[in-house]
């Protein structure tokens, strides 16, 4: 007895060693391959069921060094995040809604058995590191710097059992405007016998195992000239390729509608998605809703002419039109009001930019 178990780290006690062999800035232009490029220092703190959490560091980049047997090599213990710093025309640096994504980790690692931490903590620690890194934050807009926060089982036993370690840590990468040279519209691929996600399963969490898979099956659909998939649970529609989707449609009705599907446990709750819905109410020139709706209901508002438009969303992109869906041997056509995306598409994209590189004082800027 006498020792307490640490139940959180704190960013008051970062240990930093900051690197002596500072690496080169990369051009930025279009040449940027996004996220390849990483950066000067790398945050990491460990976590054993005996101690708790131990002291966070911030280090020159480095590899880890883990034991071949470690659980997130065999079992998927692992869980990340992806968020973006902007450097705004003052020289600031603003992180966008961090706190959702904060949220969002301590759901997924909940989802592995990983251990909880103290939210705010880890906001203070990101931020002091984002600081240690202020200077690859480009100051060019459309440029920022990605931010992988990053948790694993670093348990050293074959078993399949609880983590009794674990691991996280955050590296950066620069990432540049994912379409330099103005939207480029993708074309999905919708097959109902692809799932992603299952209700009941881990669709809402940010977990490694959602992901590989869908890389294999992105592949086989590129060399059929789609570049995305639709994702269907049941029928319905839920996400597009590792975005959250919408459709601005006119409804049996005739009334305006934004859709969106509605977060059940088969779709990530998107910090964009949440952002859009939010800015759309707020406009409120048409219906903003979350609910269910089947790729029927989609290909049959297309064929009678109702679909507006229709856009992916998510950090990397933002928005991302879709100009084609290919279901059942059959291709699609969205429109598109401005020849690369629609209007709503580009409205949001140059609104959302506008907050997160700061030229509208927005409650969703955090600087840091
Ligand atoms: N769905 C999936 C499956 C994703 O991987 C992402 C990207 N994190 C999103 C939606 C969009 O989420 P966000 O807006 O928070 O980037």
């Amino acid at each position: 007895c006498g020792r307490r178990l640490n139940s959180t780290f704190r960013a008051s006690e970062i240990v930093i060693d900051h690197t002596n062999n500072p690496k080169t800035m990369p051009v930025l232009d279009e040449t940027l391959i996004f996220g390849k490029k990483t950066t000067d220092h790398l945050f990491w703190v460990d976590w054993d069921a005996k101690k708790g959490w131990h002291t966070p560091q911030i280090a020159p980049y480095q590899p880890l060094v883990l034991d071949p047997t470690s659980s997130c090599f065999h079992y998927g213990t692992e869980c990340f995040e992806g968020m973006k710093a902007y450097k705004t025309a003052h020289d600031k640096v603003l992180l966008f809604r961090p706190e959702m994504n904060v949220r969002r980790l301590k759901k997924s690692a909940a989802a592995l058995a990983l251990p909880d931490f103290d939210g705010e903590e880890f906001l203070q620690c990101l931020r002091k590191f984002v600081d240690i890194e202020r200077k690859w934050v480009p100051n060019k807009k459309g440029y920022s710097m990605y931010i992988r926060p990053t948790m694993i089982g670093t348990h050293q036993q074959l078993g399949v059992t609880k983590p009794a370690k674990a691991k996280l840590f955050i590296v950066n990468a620069l990432v540049g405007p994912y379409f330099p040279t103005g939207f480029k519209p993708v074309a999905l691929y919708c097959d109902e016998a692809r799932v992603r996600a299952w209700p009941g399963g881990v669709g809402d969490k940010k977990v490694g195992g959602n992901y590989g898979p869908g890389i294999a099956y992105t592949d086989e659909i590129t060399k059929l000239g789609y570049q995305q998939l639709l994702w269907l649970v049941n029928g319905n529609v839920t996400e597009v390729g590792t975005m959250n989707f919408f459709v601005l449609w006119k409804t049996k009705e005739g009334e305006t509608e934004l859709i969106t599907a509605p977060l059940d446990s088969t779709i990530l709750e998107g910090v964009t998605r949440d952002s859009i819905l939010t800015l759309t109410k707020e406009w409120g020139e048409f219906k903003v809703s979350e609910r269910t709706f089947s790729i029927h209901e989609l290909v049959e508002a297309v064929d009678q002419g109702r679909v507006i438009e229709a856009f992916g969303a998510g950090t990397a992109c933002i928005v991302c039109p879709v100009k084609k869906i290919h279901f059942k041997g059959k291709d699609y056509d969205i429109p598109m009001k401005l020849g690369n995306s629609g209007l709503l598409t580009k409205r949001l994209l140059d609104h959302i930019l506008s907050i997160q590189y700061g030229e509208i004082h927005h409650p969703w800027s955090y600087q840091v």
